[in-house]
């Protein structure tokens, strides 16, 4: 049987490497567009890879992926976090996990998961292909062509895991796969204003951000950056609203409570302790529920309290203004940036095209996807490589 995987990333690796263990003696090749093999992988996780996560049970994982969701439930039902982790463990690598349930590998090095996978592939004969980019592929009875501009391969069996490339989805809809539009997920807001300018790198351990006009709320960790804000918070409100951002061209306006679940009444009331048990301490000096000092300065100085008055002195119009600040502060997003750490594409290959028990497409037998090229992405977390890991291993044990 010969089998070719068209994308050396990480689905394509996982495929090819487990379909080789299950059938030693058929043929596989990996044709990997560009020069470099698993280039994603590498950076991934900020070099360290944050190859998968602690969270295994399948109802726990599919919230964590906006597109795919419950129709991942049976993916993950089948090959698991946990089984990832056993994967890399009987090949000799080891993970670790964080406080936040993130896993790396245990040399917190990327290269240690590319190496692990060229060495199974070495083991088991896979050949590899380098600069060999698709061009057109077609059914011929019970055969796949698959031409390059320089060679053409005949196989039995296709994985594409060309993960997120419109020239490739492109080739893909002239063989008549349906496409979503992909558009980019998991970045940061762009944001200028006085009240977080020069701020960059102060944390809110647990805010709370809704986008104005929308269902889209959020909330955990949040930071303020050169040019707006990031963090979790930030994160997830880009993934869960990817397509709804596209549409409005990343314009929108977002409420932000710096105090994640405390009402204004809350806040009103913890003022009054303060001007009740504290009358004399300066106001900018004493930030309340900790927040960082200088923006506690600064969004004081915004509500027009007086640098030099104390508490027992604050006018009650100053007072509501800065409750209104910290619980429902209203700012302009106009555009994005990327999130270097990771960032995917929203969109591919629609999932009704596939069977998620195979990985199979529904309507052309012989030929399987995996990884990015579906419809399928994340919020950060070591999600998006699962995706790749699953449906490489469930293709694996149906093809
Ligand atoms: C900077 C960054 C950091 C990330 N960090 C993490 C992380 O820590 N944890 C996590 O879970 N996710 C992370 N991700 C997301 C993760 O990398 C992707 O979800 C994952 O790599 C997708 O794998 P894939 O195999 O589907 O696609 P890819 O890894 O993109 O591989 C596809 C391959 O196919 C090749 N190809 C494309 N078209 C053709 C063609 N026509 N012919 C031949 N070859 C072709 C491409 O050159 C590429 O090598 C990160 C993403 C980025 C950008």
């Amino acid at each position: 049987m010969r089998v070719v995987v068209i994308g050396g990333g990480a689905a394509g690796f996982f495929s090819a490497i487990n379909i080789a263990e299950k059938h030693p003696d058929w043929k596989i090749t990996i044709l990997e567009k560009s020069s470099k093999l698993l280039s994603k992988v590498k950076v991934s996780g900020g070099g360290r890879c944050n190859v998968t996560n602690g969270r295994s049970a399948p109802a726990e994982l599919i919230p964590f992926y906006p597109r795919g969701n419950k129709k991942l439930y049976s993916v993950f039902k089948q090959f698991s976090t946990s089984d990832m982790v056993d994967w890399l463990s009987q090949r000799g690598v080891s993970t670790h996990m964080e406080e936040d349930l993130r896993m790396f590998p245990s040399t917190d090095n990327s290269q240690t998961i590319i190496d692990c996978f060229l060495d199974q592939c070495k083991k088991l004969n896979i050949t590899i292909k380098t600069n060999w980019s698709l061009d057109q592929i077609t059914q011929n009875g019970a055969e796949w062509l698959i031409k390059s501009t320089a060679e053409s391969l005949i196989a039995d069996k296709v994985v594409i895991a060309t993960g997120s490339s419109p020239a490739t989805w492109k080739i893909l809809q002239k063989v008549g796969f349906k496409v979503t539009n992909p558009v980019p997920s998991l970045f940061t807001f762009n944001i200028k204003d006085e009240r977080i300018n020069g701020l960059m790198g102060l944390a809110f351990p647990n805010a709370s951000v809704k986008i104005t006009n929308t269902k889209l709320e959020e909330s955990g960790p949040m930071l303020i950056t050169h040019w707006g804000l990031s963090g979790p918070a930030i994160l997830k409100l880009s993934s869960w609203g990817a397509r709804e951002l596209h549409q409005i061209n990343y314009k929108f306006s977002i409420l932000i409570n710096f105090l994640g679940d405390l009402s204004p009444n809350k806040v009103r009331e913890d003022l009054l302790v303060q001007k009740n048990n504290h009358p004399k301490r300066k106001i900018t000096n004493y930030p309340i529920y900790d927040l960082p000092k200088r923006f506690w300065t600064q969004i004081c100085v915004y509500c027009g309290v007086d640098e030099e008055i104390p508490f027992g002195e604050l006018p009650k119009k100053q007072a509501n203004k800065l409750v209104e600040e910290l619980t429902q502060g209203l700012y302009s997003v106009n555009g994005k940036s990327t999130f270097k750490e990771e960032f995917v594409t929203s969109g591919g290959i629609k999932l009704s095209e596939v069977d998620l028990n195979t990985f199979e497409a529904r309507r052309f037998t012989g030929l399987y996807l995996a990884g990015e090229v579906l419809d399928i992405d994340a919020l950060t977390g070591g999600f998006n490589f699962q995706a790749c890991w699953s449906g490489g291993w469930i293709i694996s044990q149906s093809i």
